[in-house]
């Protein structure tokens, strides 16, 4: 499933190719995503120029003229392309291969007034589409209740305490409230809290100010790190093999259950479990 640095890679590439440009149309070759592409995306979008692109949390927003926005989400498997008129086919992120055995899951064709297709594949098709009102963005159900994003100022010591003071839960669970701070999956929270070397059973009654700040600190850097090493290897996107899964194994606790702990002082072994119904690994040694 594409994550926050995912998503954002995939919003930077789409940034450097497609803004200023306008649809010429859009096939769509699916009734349904999640939900019900809007039968009209056609005619909406038809000649609209696209003037900006935003991340919120795991959905990307790209902001056309005359106040349109479309909404989406990558869900599981959701993945934007690009082919050009030489047929050539280039990646939006790091996370995906583009294999001819799935074209019958290309859903949603962008054809743009550069002759270039931006492609909409998703097998399982958990993604979708929307279009909505670029003014009403802050009022979309998708968006108004997310607490702010962990890469940015808003997200800092005096919120987190202030914020998280009154609650009874454990940090897996906080750190996973969309609410609390958009955009964190579960694989970045288990990363997080084993470099913050915090035990996700922890409730937050009991974090003292360092280990706020350790979280924030290890929150801000694993996912700068991981945005980073994504936009350097998009370069060799341009192939159906590109790089992939480059952070997939550089995890160092997610999906390491019973093996050794990867700090090197440390002689733990990583413990898997459940926290409401999310596969959560720790080492039983060093996060306390
Ligand atoms: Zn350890």
């Amino acid at each position: 499933m594409p994550e926050l640095p995912e998503v954002e890679v995939v919003k930077k590439s789409l940034k450097n190719k497609i803004i200023d440009l306008s649809f010429r149309k859009v096939l769509i070759n699916t009734n349904k995503l999640r939900y019900t592409i809007n039968k009209d995306l056609n005619k909406i979008i038809t000649n609209k120029k696209i003037l900006s692109i935003d991340r919120r949390s795991k959905y990307i927003l790209i902001n056309l003229e005359k106040n349109i926005t479309i909404l989406t989400h990558l869900g599981m498997t959701g993945k934007f392309f690009l082919v050009d008129k030489k047929k050539i086919h280039s990646k939006t992120s790091f996370y995906y291969k583009i294999s001819n055995r799935d074209k019958k899951h290309n859903h949603v064709i962008f054809f743009l007034n550069n002759d270039t297709k931006l492609i909409y594949n998703d097998i399982r098709k958990f993604g979708f589409i929307k279009i909505i009102s670029t003014k009403d963005i802050s009022k979309n159900k998708h968006l108004e209740t997310l607490g702010p994003e962990p890469l940015s100022k808003k997200f800092n010591l005096g919120y987190f305490e202030k914020k998280a003071s009154n609650k009874k839960k454990n940090l897996k669970n906080i750190l996973m409230d969309q609410s609390f701070v958009a955009g964190l999956g579960n694989i970045y929270v288990n990363e997080i809290l084993h470099l913050s070397s915090l035990n996700p059973y922890k409730s937050i009654k009991k974090l003292d100010i360092k280990d706020v700040k350790k979280i924030i600190y290890f929150t801000k850097k694993i996912l700068k790190k991981s945005i980073l090493e994504g936009g350097s290897s998009i370069k060799n996107f341009n192939n159906s093999d590109g790089k992939d899964g480059v952070f997939q194994q550089q995890f160092k606790v997610y999906g390491r259950n019973n093996k050794k702990c990867t700090k090197n002082y440390c002689k733990g072994i990583i413990k898997k479990s459940i926290i409401s119904n999310r596969s959560t690994f720790y080492c039983i040694r060093c996060q306390k």
